[in-house]
């Protein structure tokens, strides 16, 4: 046992730690837990311990079902929410399969297998996102419309608001968990809130995003509300994105700042971006990744549509935001086009693979975007190379089939498994004769 997993089973004593939750990640993005008691812990460290992976989505062919979770102590905490004594903690575990080797179907080690990659050439992944989501009075009966639980907007300060009460409680619980919040702020859509986390390496973060979720819907539900992640809960109202600020730094040195470059950005900086925007349509499905994400994507309210950079361009799907002076290990590059309700794991691992294809090969950046993107027309936008980002779910799976860069990031077991999966939503999708075709369509012609 090395010094971790000591101090972990040393903490379980001192606090009179019962349960002990080990969290994983389907191939969707749904957290799971498996509670162990605290004195199996050692065993699984050292081995794992076994379940059945086969009703997990994407985790396993029946034929390979056993598997293994062995948790990683680094990620040790304590659920505060659950009450004092006795105490509930929890770790992200890695799925191993019953010989110790790491698992194809684990979306932490698709991550996980590209950082390393890109540790060889140097360089640290840094993530900071803007997590976006809306608050409801209670979940909706289906068939009903949700009703937001205020009417604000954005920065609005509402005074004895839910949305304010709401913020407080969950920024609390997520500092007891060790996760930093820098920014909150209601939204521009009635209800809506965004909480922006402290930077960290894309592994914790990814784990941070997990966890941030749950204590999101936890805090709603002890308010008597209900939070919701999905892209576009509300036509007519801005979607909720999940805008990430990345950056690569080599040891102390962030590689995207050189005093001398554009906006500070260096030529490592300027790569990694046209590598986004080069794939950015093949790379859609995973950050985009339902049929709703498409319908908060194409419906304007400052998420992208169109494939350009820019500086202080909010149309622009990325976005070198303003230089502080004297501030180089703050030069950023933001990715506007990711929704709140995608896999942080796939989606990091995709966008950095696409960064480091940028830089390996070295991609050059396109013109920047200056104009408002969306108010141009469809000959400037051509005039201009602008390719629009998959109007569609069945679009962006087309590309993502095509995608060499995909396939080898993800490995081929998740490639095949999310692809199944997402061409079964769309077909579920396409089954459905909606509320807007009964109107427009019923009487004609
Ligand atoms: N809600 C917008 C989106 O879906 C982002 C608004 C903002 O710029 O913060 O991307
Ligand atoms: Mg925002
Ligand atoms: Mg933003």
């Amino acid at each position: 046992m090395d010094r971790q997993q000591e101090f972990v089973l040393r903490t379980i004593e001192e606090h009179d730690i019962r349960f002990v939750r080990l969290w994983f990640t389907d191939v969707l993005g749904t957290l799971k837990s498996v509670a162990v008691a605290p004195a199996e812990l050692e065993g699984a460290f050292s081995e794992g311990l076994g379940f059945d992976g086969s009703s997990i989505e994407g985790l396993a062919r029946v034929f390979e079902s056993d598997m293994l979770v062995r948790p990683d102590a680094s990620s040790f905490q304590i659920l505060t929410w659950r009450g004092e004594r006795p105490g509930t903690a929890r770790m992200f575990a890695d799925i191993r399969l019953p010989d110790g080797r790491a698992s194809m179907a684990d979306p932490r080690n698709v991550l996980q297998r590209v950082l390393t990659g890109a540790a060889k050439a140097g360089y640290t992944f840094y993530v900071h996102p803007e997590i976006e989501f809306y608050l409801f009075d209670k979940k909706p009966a289906s068939g009903e419309i949700p009703v937001p639980v205020d009417n604000a907007g954005f920065f609005d300060h509402v005074p004895h608001g839910t949305g304010q009460d709401f913020r407080k409680a969950a920024i609390m619980l997520l500092e007891t968990m060790g996760i930093s919040v820098e920014f909150s702020h209601h939204e521009a859509g009635p209800g809506q809130n965004e909480i922006d986390l402290r930077y960290a390496d894309a592994l914790t973060m990814s784990d941070n995003i997990q966890t941030f979720r749950a204590i999101i819907r936890e805090v709603a539900l002890e308010h008597g509300l209900f939070a919701s992640f999905m892209p576009k809960p509300l036509a007519h109202q801005p979607g909720s994105g999940m805008h990430s600020h990345v950056s690569l730094f080599e040891g102390d040195n962030n590689a995207f700042h050189d005093p001398a470059g554009r906006y500070q950005l260096s030529q490592t900086g300027q790569q990694f971006i046209a590598g986004i925007l080069h794939h950015a349509p093949e790379l859609s499905a995973i950050t985009n990744q339902y049929v709703n994400s498409y319908k908060r994507l194409w419906g304007g309210a400052e998420a992208p549509a169109y494939i350009c950079w820019g500086h202080n361009n909010r149309s622009a799907m990325v976005r070198v935001p303003m230089y502080k002076p004297g501030k180089g290990a703050s030069t950023r590059v933001e990715i506007r086009s990711i929704d709140s309700a995608a896999n942080p794991y796939l989606t990091y691992a995709v966008l950095l693979a696409a960064g480091m294809r940028g830089i390996e090969q070295g991609y050059e950046l396109p013109p920047e975007s200056e104009d408002d993107v969306w108010n141009l027309s469809d000959q400037e936008r051509l005039a201009m190379g602008l390719r629009p980002l998959p109007a569609s779910l069945d679009h962006a799976i087309h590309l993502m089939e095509e995608s060499e860069l995909v396939a080898e990031t993800l490995g081929e077991h998740v490639f095949d498994f999310f692809l199944r999966n997402k061409r079964a939503e769309w077909a579920a999708y396409r089954d459905q004769v909606t509320r807007f075709e009964l109107d427009e369509y019923l009487s004609l012609p």
